[in-house]
């Protein structure tokens, strides 16, 4: 049998070294054989996006199943329910609150630096703006009418209300409660091994996903909106350098360095696929093999967190609120603002982590506050190579979350964490 097993520092290594090699090769592509019809047709839009396309399904394929056992098992396996009920509130607590910080930022960082001042953009899309579903009918989506459906669907928070349910009902279920957990806890194991699996494929997907884009991109679109583009990417490095580091040398003394070396290799898949709902096996096996948090704190929040927590998205959205008031010269109130933050981390609760979600969710934000939707098209053209970069960060809050939470609740092995990995 051909062992699987792989070393996570030299996966991760490649992974960063493909990213490095696809934007090097994307980029002399664009300035010379892309615009060539049959180059761009077989090669481009051909094997390389079917090489990006077929990473990014693997690892969207195992993302419901690996949810939904992994957590069973978590939840079927704590001693006291009640602990659920204070995870739960830990992590939703901290995930509102980083959101929160994250949004307040980039509003700070859009008033001193006024980037939608003198801006020009190149491109001007239209986009058909979708309606948003209200506070209270996203609360009502979390619960399943149909669990099958849900699971259909992807939809990440009537799955884990779903599995949370069975997980505690197999956990008084006696005898039967006893047999079925033992399935799922091997079902868990099995799943685990196929993430590891995929996982070696990643310095491949990486590669084409990363050339391709590289050699696509209309660069100059970006001069037009530089300043935006930026400041958003400087805050989000600063957001997870900073807040991140503060938070969890606060709360848990750790090293952050040793956290931000471990996750590496997650924020390069979350940077290639802008997505942290196919990037939660990645997360979720770096935070339990890596970091050391248990499985009874990390299938619940892991997953929770890639549905909930965006502050990546919410710097974005922050930063574009700014700029588009201040491109249309648009003075906001201190309430306007203040409504800015709350319709960022309402809006963040009931969306998908998928590719470009948080341009789509910044509509609702600006009607909110009658910032023209139209807005939405002077950053459209730019919002991609953002939109990776912020999902990276996105990942990295909920595992940071994770790490902090399971610290409280004694379910980290401080040794795994100061591992050399
Ligand atoms: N792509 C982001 C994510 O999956 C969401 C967004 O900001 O568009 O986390």
């Amino acid at each position: 049998m051909t062992d699987l097993s792989f070393d996570h520092q030299k996966l991760s290594n490649r992974i960063l070294g493909s990213m490095v090699l696809g934007l090097f090769v994307g980029i002399a592509l664009n300035f010379t054989l892309a615009d060539n019809e049959w180059f761009k047709a077989m090669v481009l839009d051909g094997f390389l996006s079917m090489i990006g396309e077929v990473f990014v399904r693997f690892l969207s394929m195992l993302v419901v199943p690996l949810v939904f056992v992994s957590l069973i098992t978590g939840v079927s396996a704590l001693s006291d329910p009640k602990k659920l009920g204070r995870v739960g509130g830990k992590a939703v607590s901290l995930y509102l609150f980083t959101t929160g910080v994250a949004v307040t930022l980039a509003l700070v960082s859009a008033i001193i630096i006024q980037p939608g001042i003198g801006a020009s953009p190149e491109v001007l899309v239209e986009r058909e703006i979708a309606a948003q579903p209200s506070f209270f009918q996203v609360l009502v989506d979390m619960v399943p009418r149909n669990p099958v459906e849900a699971m259909a669907n992807g939809d990440m928070l009537p799955i884990i209300v779903f599995a949370v349910l069975i997980g505690l009902s197999i956990a008084l279920a006696g005898e039967s409660g006893k047999r079925i957990g033992h399935f799922f806890n091997d079902f868990n194991t099995v799943v685990m091994r196929l993430v590891g699996f995929v996982m070696l494929m990643a310095p491949y997907g990486v590669f084409a996903l990363i050339t391709v884009l590289a050699a696509t991109t209309g660069w100059s679109t970006f001069l037009g909106v530089l300043k935006y583009v930026l400041l958003v990417l400087a805050m989000l490095v600063i957001h997870a350098a900073v807040s991140y580091s503060l938070i969890l040398k606060l709360f848990t003394g750790l090293s952050p360095r040793i956290f931000f070396s471990k996750m590496r290799g997650v924020m390069a898949f979350a940077f290639s696929t802008a997505s942290s709902a196919a990037t939660i096996p990645v997360t979720l096996k770096t935070v339990q093999q890596q970091l050391g948090v248990n499985n009874r704190v990390s299938s619940f929040t892991v997953p929770l967190g890639a549905t909930i927590n965006m502050d990546g998205t919410a710097i974005m959205q922050g930063i574009a609120a700014g700029f588009i008031a201040q491109y249309y010269g648009v003075d906001l109130s201190m309430g306007q603002y203040l409504m800015v933050v709350v319709m960022v981390i309402i809006a963040s609760i009931g969306a998908a982590g998928v590719p470009g979600v948080g341009l789509v969710l910044l509509a609702g934000v600006l009607a909110q506050v009658g910032l023209p939707a139209e807005g939405i098209a002077l950053i459209l053209g730019v919002d991609r190579l953002l939109d990776m970069t912020r999902t990276a960060v996105n990942v990295t809050g909920d595992a940071m979350v994770t790490t902090v939470v399971a610290n409280s609740e004694g379910e980290l092995d401080h040794a795994i964490y100061a591992q050399k990995n």
